[in-house]
Formats: structure tokens, C-alpha cells, sequence
């Protein structure tokens, strides 16, 4: 997977140090985020609120991890995910990030957040439209306890990573014009495509820890 990295990298000249990998670990056992601690992985990313609640607690001791919500945030979750998150990538909402702010600071803490973008027309997935960005860049602009570094998005779901392309492109042509700095964008299908085209952030499930568990129909809790 590093050399995967390292050379996507030099295709495009950038340094391999500039993109993070984030271990996707949902539907995977407090285990298994250990086993990657453990190979080396600092940073990893959970879906569920509610399915991190109760890995954290066995977490306690991996000293420097950090913790991305890569998946889409309710409001009434706000306060659990500061928690729990250092990161919050799929902010989608100029509301949701005032709320944010609002808590961080209750909290007195300050969260890193990125802004979750949805480039194409998709049912049932969540992500701000690019006609919302300035709204949001605005709200951004005001916010003191969430730092907003950079742009999320999961494009259209393809076999071929190359189909990706044009969104990468797109959402770093937006970074730029807002102003972000930071692209979390590439999964384990199309990473390579989006270091190519300036992923900071890459979010790797099943190119790290092989295919997720599948929940049975008796129960839909995480493998343990
Ligand atoms: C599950 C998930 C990933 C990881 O997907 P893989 O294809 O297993 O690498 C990355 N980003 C988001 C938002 C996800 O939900």
C-alpha cells in the first residue's frame, strides 16, 4: 500500500508525505484498529456515531491516534461526535457548522472539519452542492472553534478508478477558489487517481483490512 502511494506520488510530484492515509475501520472490531495502530496507522475514519461509541472505550491507550467522522453527521449527534473525533470531514451544512462551532466551543474544544461536497446528482447521498460552497465558506470564515481546513467527497460509485477523475479534479479546482487546503478524497478503487490529482487525505477500508463483515440478519452489530 505505501509503495502503491509512493508512486502515485511521483507520477504527479508531489511527496508521499503529503497525503495521509485514514484507516477506514467501520463495521470492523476495536481490534483490528488496534492491529493497524499497531502497523503503523495513526489516523483512521468511522462512519457510525453510534458504532464508535462503543470501540473508543477500548481505545484508550493508543497514544496520537486520530479519529475521522467520514460519515454523515445528524445534528442531534453533534455533541457525541466531539467526543469522540478529532476530524469531522462531511460537514454539509452551514447550519451544521455553526452548530458545530457552537458546541466545540461549549465544550471548549477546538475540532478540525472539512466540508463535505457532492458533485454529482445522487439520491440518497448526503454532501453540500457546489451552489452552497459559498455559504458555507462563509460560515467557515466565522466559526472559532471549528478550524475548516479542507474539502471532502466521495464521487459516484465506478469499478474503474479512472471514472473518478473528474470529480478529483473538480473538487481540487474548488479547494483552490475557496481557498482549502486540504482534499480528503480517494477510496481503496480510485486512490491512486486521486493522489494524481492532489488528495491530501486518502480513506483506504478494504485495501487495508480486506472486505468488511457483513452484518446477519439477527444482528447488525459490529464484528467484536
Ligand atoms: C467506507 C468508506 C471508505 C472506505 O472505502 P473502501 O472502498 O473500503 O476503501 C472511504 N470513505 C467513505 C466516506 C466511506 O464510507
Amino acid at each position: 500500500m505505501g509503495r502503491r502511494v509512493r508512486l502515485a506520488a511521483a507520477r504527479s510530484g508531489r511527496k508521499p508525505s503529503a497525503v495521509t492515509v485514514v484507516a477506514v475501520t467501520k463495521k470492523f472490531s476495536a481490534n483490528r484498529i488496534r492491529d493497524g495502530y499497531d502497523a503503523g496507522l495513526r489516523s483512521f475514519g468511522e462512519n457510525y456515531v453510534q458504532e464508535f461509541e462503543r470501540k473508543r472505550p477500548l481505545l484508550g491507550d493508543l497514544e496520537g491516534a486520530s479519529y475521522h467522522l467520514i460519515g454523515h453527521l445528524q445534528s442531534n449527534k453533534v455533541k457525541a461526535a466531539l467526543d469522540l473525533f478529532q476530524v469531522i470531514e462531511t460537514v454539509d451544512s452551514a447550519k451544521l457548522l455553526r452548530r458545530l462551532d457552537a458546541l466545540a466551543g461549549e465544550c471548549g474544544v477546538m475540532v478540525e472539519a472539512m466540508l463535505e461536497v457532492k458533485l454529482a446528482e445522487e439520491e440518497n447521498k448526503t454532501g453540500a452542492s457546489v451552489e452552497e460552497l459559498p455559504a458555507l465558506a462563509e460560515a467557515a470564515a466565522g466559526c472559532k472553534h471549528a478550524n475548516v481546513t479542507g474539502l471532502m467527497t466521495v464521487p459516484p460509485w465506478s469499478e474503474d478508478g479512472e471514472r473518478s477523475r473528474p470529480y478529483f479534479r473538480k473538487l481540487a479546482e474548488l479547494g483552490r477558489q475557496f481557498g482549502f487546503t486540504k482534499l480528503s478524497m480517494g477510496m481503496s478503487g480510485d486512490f491512486e487517481v486521486a493522489i494524481e490529482e492532489g488528495a491530501t487525505t486518502i480513506r483506504l477500508g478494504t485495501a487495508l483490512f480486506g472486505p468488511r463483515p457483513k452484518p446477519t440478519a439477527a444482528s447488525t452489530s459490529v464484528e467484536t
